[in-house]
């Protein structure tokens, strides 16, 4: 899908969003929702996406939206740091389909980093544990 298109409401983030996919919940507010990626490319891997946005990607989000939107980044990007302690974060997103975009709700990847480690793939690792997800969730929900 190019940078030009309809937001399609069936896509994976919308239906989690309302409730029709499940996902390991690290945080939520009135602005964003974020959870673990389930095929991560490092230990730790989240998603922070906007709630109530219709935004396929950044250049799409209502600039009105983008102070809620980057606020719940940096907040789940800090509780990443604070429960994995990595050595760096990847703060990231994509584009359209030739910049590498899956999933066309607008999302933020934040990926740690450590030292010596290399990062799996974007969007082609294995799928990971559930339950270790839902612990990795809940470590870094309690650090906001
Ligand atoms: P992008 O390629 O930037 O659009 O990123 C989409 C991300 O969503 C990839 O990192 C996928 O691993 C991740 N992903 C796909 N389906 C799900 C899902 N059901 N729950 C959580 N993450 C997902």
């Amino acid at each position: 899908m190019s940078l030009q298109g309809q937001y399609d409401p069936s896509n994976i983030f919308a239906k989690i969003l309302r409730g029709e996919m499940p996902c390991a919940k690290v945080y939520e507010d009135d602005h964003v929702l974020a959870f673990m990626d389930v095929f991560p490319q490092s230990r730790g891997h989240t998603l922070v996406i906007p709630k109530s946005s219709e935004a396929r990607n950044f250049l799409e989000e209502s600039p009105e939206r983008l102070g809620g939107l980057m606020l719940g980044v940096q907040t789940v990007a800090r509780a990443v740091r604070a429960a994995l302690e990595p050595d760096g974060l990847v703060i990231t997103q994509f584009n359209g389909a030739a910049a590498g975009q899956t999933v066309f709700h607008l999302h933020f990847h934040i990926i740690p980093r450590w030292e010596g480690q290399a990062i799996g793939r974007h969007a082609s690792g294995g799928m990971a544990d559930p339950g270790e997800l839902r612990v990795l969730a809940a470590e870094i929900a309690a650090r906001i």
